[in-house]
């Protein structure tokens, strides 16, 4: 037997421990069932390439709680420890980096960024355990068992040990302040979250199961109680995609989220070996247009061991919203957040996933364009955001980005600037593109539009706003329009005026009448000399200030509803209409306000902007008139 001191450099790194990684306690369980995998894993390496004669056996990983000892127990089948070996690997190297670990936590107080980083996973369970004990049996021929106590001070004790059996039983006696880990539910949710897809078995406890036996008159059931293992060593994305189907990418999914029922829209198999280990599977989701966004869906693993489910600042915003695996070797275990975000392997990894995705839906794209075109209400609120977020993505986008038109068709915005462009280009070389966010709202101005052989296209999402803005920057005399921004000669102006019916004389004299019968501080009256087949009074609102009002309400880039329309309108009156001749023939003050009065209220009707009161009395107007 020996005892000795840990090799600390540090006072005591016991207190920092515990004191710094409090939020993260639960840790200490991934690190130890991570032991016992690496034990097994490197055993199966050694026999393979022939250094070690072990008979492998049944690898199983044993975790167990027992309450009455108070008790955590994790055993491997593994390459075990001789005393040696523990005082090697536990006592010396574990605290190597001790001194810098001091240093480095009184900068920035982030014991979490620095656990990792020294190999302190095996102590962590110092956090919960007032004394931990290892007893060990090596596999290598001969060996005797090893046994080291230690309870949470720099001291240990090291000694022969009893053990039968190859691999190693960590047994932490679990403190009186953390005793909840001492509770079968607890440790269970906790195997659930981070060890559910660990490449070797982990039992915990048994489950009870029914068993059909014989046949016909014979057959009966039987309970009986089995091993319950809680993790699925071979998860769908360890696997080669060629081996997979659709079917068991969908039943990933849902060993993934238990809670959700449908399936994904389509995957992503992340399969990377230069520059850098990737690999994963991310699934687009049918998005809900008024659910809330589910963030914290991708859950990132190390190897297979659950790291975390927050991936804000490690891959890019829109990609958040997507679900499933990301797995990298070169993901340190470990680490705080911000350490996490500003780890060079994990920003090109984020590069490469963002690249990925968007040379999957160009691929979708081409091989089956109108199964694409069909999942596009889906998935464009995540493709818009990644367009206006990331600019890399952008580029790549405009080649399966789509924009539908109010006729349902769909098109690239190449194929779109080309069908327009002859028909839509003003008279000042821009390229005027139509759109209306509401096709029952806006149907009346959609007609004219189609009227005159133009197209409208539909931009109904939430960064509509934003997306225009960017779509204009990018290409040359290219405009966006709302059909209800203005009459639809002021919006494509072409060369050949329209004769005006009424004389500039008779224009200047029906203004100020109109303008007196309207409610001044919410309209701005225009007198335009329009197509006759257009309406007599149209309310407009014009492109940029709503807009901006849109875009205010969205934030920068900001997934939020859109705002209301604002209080200020243009009334654009059109002076070739025969009711603009009337109202100036009109001899009686009260008539001409009348018909104006009624005239603007069918404008307001048309525009879904008649309600309470004035509606009821419009619509009370109306019937007394026909009776
Ligand atoms: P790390 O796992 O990051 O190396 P740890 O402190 O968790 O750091 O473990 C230190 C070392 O102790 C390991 O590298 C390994 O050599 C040894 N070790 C820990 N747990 C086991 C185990 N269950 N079986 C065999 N060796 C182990």
């Amino acid at each position: 037997m020996s005892t000795g001191t840990i090799n600390v450099t540090a006072d005591n790194i016991f207190p920092i421990i515990k004191k710094f990684l409090y939020s993260d306690h639960e840790i200490f369980l991934r690190e130890l069932v991570s032991n016992a995998v690496d034990a097994t894993q490197k055993l199966k390496t050694l026999t393979r390439i022939g250094e070690s004669s072990a008979e492998l056996g049944d690898l199983t990983i044993e975790v167990k709680v027992d309450k009455k000892k108070k008790t955590i127990t994790v055993s491997d089948r593994g390459i075990g420890m001789t005393q040696e070996e523990i005082d090697k690997y536990i006592n010396q190297l574990a605290f190597s980096g001790a001194e810098e670990f001091v240093q480095k936590y009184k900068e920035k107080a982030d014991g979490a960024a620095i656990i990792g980083h020294f190999g302190l996973g095996f102590y962590s369970s110092f956090m919960v355990a007032e004394k931990v004990e290892i007893i060990s049996k090596s596999h290598a021929e001969g060996s005797e068992a090893a046994h080291w106590v230690c309870e949470g001070n720099p001291e240990f004790e090291l000694k022969a040990g009893k053990k039968e059996d190859r691999g190693t039983d960590i047994v932490l006696h679990i403190s009186e302040e953390e005793k909840s880990f001492l509770e079968e539910a607890k440790i269970r949710e906790l195997l659930n979250k981070y060890c559910k897809f660990l490449p070797v078995p982990i039992k915990f406890g048994e489950k009870e199961i029914t068993e059909k036996t014989g046949e016909g008159e014979e057959a009966k059931e039987v309970k009986k109680k089995v091993d319950d293992i809680i993790n699925n060593p071979e998860p769908a994305w360890t696997k080669s995609p060629n081996n997979l189907k659709e079917e068991d990418y969908n039943a990933f999914y849902r060993e993934l989220y238990p809670m959700t029922f449908e399936d994904p829209l389509f995957h992503i198999h992340l399969n990377v070996d230069y520059p850098f280990d990737l690999t994963g599977i991310l699934f687009f989701p049918r998005l809900k247009p008024n659910m809330e966004l589910q963030r914290n869906k991708i859950q990132l693993y190390q190897n297979q061991v659950f790291v975390t489910d927050n991936l804000e600042g490690i891959v890019p915003d829109f990609l958040t919203l997507l679900h499933g695996v990301i797995d990298s070797k070169d993901i340190p275990l470990n680490v705080s957040r911000s350490y996490l975000q500003s780890d060079g392997a994990v920003k090109k990894i984020s590069g490469h996933i963002t690249k990925k995705v968007a040379d999957k839906l160009d691929e979708l794209f081409k091989k089956d364009r109108k199964d694409f075109e069909s999942k596009w209400k889906d998935v464009k609120v995540i493709i818009e955001y990644g367009m206006l977020s990331e600019e890399k993505f952008n580029e790549r986008a405009k080649k399966f980005a789509l924009y539908q038109n109010v006729q349902e068709a769909f098109f690239t915005f190449d194929e779109y600037l080309e069908k327009v462009k002859d028909l839509q280009t003003d008279k000042d070389g821009n390229l005027v593109l139509l759109y209306a966010a509401n096709k029952d709202a806006q149907h009346s101005f959609i007609a004219r539009a189609e009227d005159k052989g133009y197209d409208v296209l539909l931009m109904d999402s939430p960064l509509t706003g934003h997306l225009l803005q960017r779509l204009e920057g990018g290409e040359q005399k290219v405009k966006f329009a709302r059909v209800d921004s203005d009459s639809i000669e002021k919006l494509i102006p072409k060369e050949e005026e329209q004769p005006s019916l009424l004389s500039e004389e008779q224009k200047e004299k029906l203004k100020p009448i109109i303008e007196g019968a309207v409610q001044k501080e919410k309209y701005t009256v225009q007198m335009e000399a329009l197509d006759s087949a257009e309406n007599p009074f149209i309310i407009t609102v014009p492109e940029f200030m709503r807009r901006m009002k849109e875009m205010s309400m969205t934030g920068g880039g900001g997934m939020m509803g859109m705002g209301e329309l604002p209080e200020m309108y243009n009334l654009v009156v059109n002076t070739n209409h025969p009711l603009a001749a009337k109202v100036l023939e009109e001899g009686d003050e009260k008539a001409q306000q009348a018909l104006i009065k009624e005239g603007v209220e069918l404008a307001m009707l048309s525009q879904n902007l008649l309600h309470g009161k004035p509606l009821t009395e419009f619509v009370k107007k109306q019937f007394e008139r026909m009776g």
